[in-house]
């Protein structure tokens, strides 16, 4: 039986520490941490996500400066909002829900957060942080997977890995953290020619390609693990097998029921990546908080 690598359960464990650590930190912080999330528009599956990150706030004791705002929003004026965010004193993070509305300059946005403030690592100062392996706020979904391997106690070191995407948010960064941790890294994406036989070579795949059920049993390998990134809401009529459980019909970018005597480890959809990503953005931000307070830097250990 492959091990399943149970993210719902890791997140709700990381959860208990952050909470804990702002308990004890607030006495001498005298406020908790902030996390803004702009989200801009009305892309539903953004909706889900800002959601999940404000009951999370909730639960561990993160006051939420969360912002819904209108798609027609000109570029000045929400590089206006994240300048004020920037200088407000309670907020330790800030996180630009993308996709954004196509009239909005991503790049742009991104580089007016303050590096300091970056929750989800994307600012090009902890980029080129990552790519140099110095310390510096982390993208949160391959930061989670990275937590999920080592929780899971999956040695990576000398590993062969394939990552299936190379985008700014989930791809490249996975890549850079894996080769970090001293697997052999090789990042595929639509143009790569064969993907089969390339994702076979892979002892650790990480697939975050955005495609439902792209991969299937003749992309892996025996006795690999496998993460899944993506996530998708099929159709309701959609006539595949899914767990009893997965009521909302939400799939990934791999097909599970087809290689789960394969592998040795896998992550699901819902419950594995998903979840993660939620956690990490909590404890960047707490981990933030901590910095901008003096207080000691007590949750390095679970940041890559
Ligand atoms: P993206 O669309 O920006 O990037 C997809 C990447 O996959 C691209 O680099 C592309 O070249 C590559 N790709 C597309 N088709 C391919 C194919 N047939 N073969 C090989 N490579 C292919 O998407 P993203 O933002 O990186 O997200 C990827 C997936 O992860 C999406 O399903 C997204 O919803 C999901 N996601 C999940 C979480 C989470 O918390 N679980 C967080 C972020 C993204």
């Amino acid at each position: 039986m492959p091990n399943i690598l149970d993210g719902k359960k890791l997140a709700q464990e990381i959860e208990l520490i952050l909470h804990q650590t702002i308990e004890s930190g607030l006495k001498v912080a005298k406020r908790p941490p902030g996390l803004a999330v702009l989200r801009v528009g009305n892309d539903p599956a953004s909706g889900v996500y800002v959601n999940y990150k404000e009951k999370a706030c909730d639960r561990i004791g993160v006051r939420s400066f969360a912002k819904h705002l209108k798609e027609e929003i000109l570029l000045e004026e929400l590089i206006e909002i994240i300048k004020n965010l920037n200088q407000d004193k309670n907020v330790d993070g800030i996180l630009l829900q993308l996709p954004l509305p196509s009239h909005l300059n991503e790049a742009s946005l991104l580089r007016n957060i303050d590096p300091d403030k970056d929750a989800d690592g994307l600012h090009p100062l902890n980029l080129g942080r990552l790519v140099k392996g110095e310390k510096g706020p982390r993208s949160c979904t391959p930061a989670g997977v990275m937590a999920l391997l080592k929780r899971n106690q999956i040695d990576i070191e000398g590993k062969r890995a394939v990552v299936v995407g190379r985008s700014i948010l989930v791809g490249k960064p996975m890549a850079l953290m894996l080769e970090a941790a001293n697997a052999t890294v090789t990042v595929a994406h639509s143009r790569t020619k064969d993907l089969p036989s390339l994702t076979r070579e892979a002892d650790l795949l990480v697939v975050a390609a955005g495609k439902p059920h792209l991969i299937g049993k003749n992309h892996v390998s025996e006795n690999s693990i496998v993460i899944d990134v993506g996530i998708h809401r099929l159709p309701p009529d959609t006539k595949i097998n899914l767990q009893e459980s997965n009521k909302n019909k939400l799939c990934g970018d791999v097909k599970i029921f087809e290689i789960e005597d394969k592998v040795a480890a896998y992550s699901p959809v819902p419950g594995g990546v998903g979840p993660m990503t939620v956690t990490m953005l909590l404890a960047n931000t707490v981990d933030r908080w901590q910095k901008h307070c003096g207080l000691p830097l007590t949750i390095s250990h679970l940041l890559p």
